[in-house]
């Protein structure tokens, strides 16, 4: 067992089935979509079908599914297609990832004003916090569903139904509501319709599908500009020609992920509890960031695939660099964070003390995961935590 692979929220490896699935759309049916011929049919029907599959399984109808190029194409195309014209308010959560809060950024200097929503120490948006941020003029609130580096999975329908019950109050339509689901499709069920929110971003490659790929669903009748124009493909709200290939490989690793997925999520927590057992057995001190009820509770208010954990006293790019040489692949964040050796703005937000915030690694988990591998990985952790802290100093 050479080298364990404990970052899958940054990406993950294509199954074999999903390369299988692909591959005839990239050779023999290589066709264009939008021609008229039998080549250009075929390639139609097999970019409808995968709509089709995908609108499936995530409880939606297949017009509201648009096909980018990943979810940051999708939260990007999301915001700046419902936001309006300036001025106007905006709200998101404190913890969203780069993909969401930059675009936002984006907008609050073109004459829009940018409010985030606080999390308490869990990483979780308080409900009753929404009606304080909520203003006469805000346009659209964005909170993703799971946090890329706690796991927590914010209650995205009670925050809708307090944001439509605010509206009705005033008798005013409701500002729309993004929902950045990245991290929680194909790994939890995510049901677009049962949520209520008006679009939700999804990518490929964090469940074992192609990179490249990713989705926009967006509800019907919703007005969304579009970000580039030139071609009459996907309704016009995302010219370009389709790339068929990606598309049938998104919806087979979506079908793969969402078949048996309960015996899946029911691995990965046993992955989850062996990997921590042996860190606190063997490398205590540790602390654990996020959600603490994710092996017990009904109703868990965080995924289990994602493990943020200090090592109190161990600097975590110093962690990081040894783990790496130890044959242990982890990461101190989002990947898209710029200079993502430091400090996690999510950490932050949450307000965890410097110490901790400080020695915080990510190791997020795949259900392709065996509990040898999980277990070897926590054996090769605690050796290298137990070597540096034994240290005279460590150089940060
Ligand atoms: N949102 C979240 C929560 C993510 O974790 C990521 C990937 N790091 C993205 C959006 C961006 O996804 P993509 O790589 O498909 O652009």
């Amino acid at each position: 067992m050479d080298y364990i692979y404990l970052d899958n929220n940054a990406t993950t490896p294509l199954l074999p089935v999903v390369w299988e699935a692909m591959r005839p759309y990239l050779t023999e049916t290589f066709g264009n979509p939008s021609s008229a011929h039998a080549a250009g049919r075929r390639a139609r029907r097999a970019l409808e079908e995968a709509r089709e599959s995908l609108a499936a399984h995530l409880g939606a109808e297949a017009p509201e599914v648009l096909f980018t190029s990943g979810a940051t194409e999708a939260n990007n195309l999301a915001l700046f297609g419902l936001c309006g014209e300036s001025p106007g308010h905006l709200l998101a959560s404190a913890v969203e990832h780069p993909s969401v809060s930059e675009p936002l950024r984006q907008l609050s200097t073109g004459g829009f004003h940018l409010d985030l929503l606080p999390v308490d120490k869990h990483g979780l948006v308080p409900v009753s916090s929404l009606t304080e941020h909520l203003r006469p003029d805000t346009r659209l609130v964005a909170v993703m569903l799971a946090n890329h580096e706690t796991g927590a999975l914010q209650p995205i329908s009670s925050l809708v139904k307090q944001l439509r019950d605010w509206a009705a109050e005033r008798a005013a339509a409701a500002p729309y509501f993004h929902c950045d689901a990245t991290q929680a499709v194909g790994k939890v069920p995510v049901h677009f319709h049962d949520l209520g929110v008006d679009t939700l971003a999804l990518s490929a490659h964090k469940f074992h599908g192609p990179k490249g790929i990713g989705a926009l669903v967006v509800r019907r009748g919703t007005p969304l500009r579009p970000r580039t124009w030139g071609g009459h493909q996907q309704y016009g709200r995302r010219p370009g020609t389709e790339p068929v290939a990606l598309a049938v490989g998104l919806a087979c690793a979506l079908d793969y992920a969402c078949r048996d997925m309960k015996e899946r999520l029911a691995h990965v927590r046993r992955l989850r509890e062996r990997f921590l057992a042996h860190l606190q057995a063997h490398a205590a001190p540790i602390v654990l960031n996020g959600p603490d009820d994710r092996c017990c509770a009904a109703d868990p208010t965080g995924l289990p695939h994602t493990i943020n954990v200090s090592f109190p006293g161990v600097p975590a790019d110093v962690l990081l660099m040894n783990l790496d040489l130890a044959g242990v692949a982890c990461s101190t964040g989002s990947a898209c964070s710029s200079g993502s050796l430091l400090p996690s703005p999510v950490l932050q937000a949450m307000g965890v003390a410097e110490e901790v915030l400080r020695s915080a690694l990510r190791f997020s988990l795949s259900p392709l995961l065996s509990l040898p591998a999980i277990e070897e990985a926590a054996r090769r952790i605690a050796a290298v935590v137990s070597r540096l802290r034994s240290r005279p100093s460590i150089p940060a």
